[in-house]
């Protein structure tokens, strides 16, 4: 589905620390930009600042809708918002209809998607799959977010669940996860997983991470160095995204596969550990027909996915013309 160059639309990403937001026109070009940490203390004081991004942002200009990617699962039957992390005036809005509540506010057509979901179609469009048909983004942070775009229209299952590939259980033995789950994806490379694995490797062994800063980069550091719990850590990663990524492919056979977030930073020192773990577990033609890709729109991804989702919006959820 393309729009005119010249049509506008707004999105806004909220996480749980900034509120970023931009004018995007149909091309996915981000014309003006907003940044401002996030209302944390109330749910009033959040619409309130997402009334204020609109105007703010808007200005005079015909908008056609407004995309929001926030940190939860939406519902697009329904149009609510359900599993709500780490946001406390986002949690208390849950099971609330928060894109009609912003619509009736703003005027302005409006859609929300979960923001790993965002973030993959913005890299699917315009990033690093954008010439692919299919795509499969995972953002590495503290969460693993996920999101499978397939011939450029985002999977997102019944309930808005599809993608949820950090809840992949790798190790039925492991480590208790968020979901109610253990040994998901996220406990293992989550950026928790790495800070865990390091203390309890600090314990029974000699390390260079010894009194340093426990976090990716620095566990990314001295494994370059060659410390070996680093390194461990490192492989053990890869391994697991590995795990994931070729159980993927045999399920997909997309044509790429598209890494995201702060872990991600590590780049093609992880990366090409992850594309080797993955090569040994999925059909030889799976492997051979994916590109791995590092995500490459960055700290504008978040604002263009919502534009893009407001550009696609499913028919039936806006029901409020604008103006
Ligand atoms: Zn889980």
């Amino acid at each position: 589905v393309d729009s005119p160059a010249d049509a506008l639309y707004i999105g806004l990403d909220i996480g749980g620390t900034f509120l970023k937001g931009g004018l995007v026109d149909g091309s996915g070009a981000v014309l003006t930009r907003l940044h401002e940490p996030v209302a944390q203390t109330s749910p009033d004081d959040l619409l309130r600042q997402i009334d204020g991004a609109v105007l703010s942002l808007g200005g005079s200009h015909p908008v056609r809708a407004l995309g929001i990617g926030l940190p939860g699962i939406v519902d697009h039957e329904t149009g609510r918002l359900s599993g709500v992390p780490n946001l406390p005036a986002l949690a208390a809005l849950k099971g609330m209809a928060l894109g009609r509540e912003i619509e009736r506010r703003t005027g302005i057509p409006t859609v929300l998607e979960n923001d790993a979901n965002a973030l993959g179609l913005a890299e699917a469009w315009r990033g690093a799959g954008r010439d692919a048909g299919s795509v499969v983004f995972l953002t590495l942070g503290t969460g693993v977010g996920g999101a499978v775009v397939l011939n450029g229209v985002l999977w997102r299952g019944k309930s808005g669940y599809a993608g949820e590939i950090g809840h992949m259980q790798l190790d039925p033995g492991g480590f208790p996860c968020g979901c109610g789950s253990r040994g998901c994806l996220e406990t293992i490379v989550g950026i928790r997983g790495w800070i865990r694995r390091a203390e309890e490797g600090l314990r029974r062994r000699e390390s260079s991470l010894a009194g340093r800063a426990l976090e990716p980069a620095t566990i990314v550091a001295a494994a370059r160095e060659g410390d070996g719990l680093a390194l461990d850590i490192i492989d053990e990663t890869a391994r697991a995204l590995g795990q994931a990524l070729g159980c993927i492919l045999n399920l997909l056979n997309v044509e790429r596969i598209v890494i995201g977030g702060g872990v991600a930073a590590a780049g093609a020192f992880l990366l090409d550990r992850v594309v080797a773990e993955t090569r040994r577990r999925c059909w030889p033609q799976g492997f051979e027909d994916c590109a791995f890709r590092l995500a490459s729109l960055g700290g504008d991804a978040g604002v263009v996915g919502a534009a893009r989702v407001a550009m696609l919006r499913p028919l039936g959820v806006s029901a409020v013309p604008a103006g």
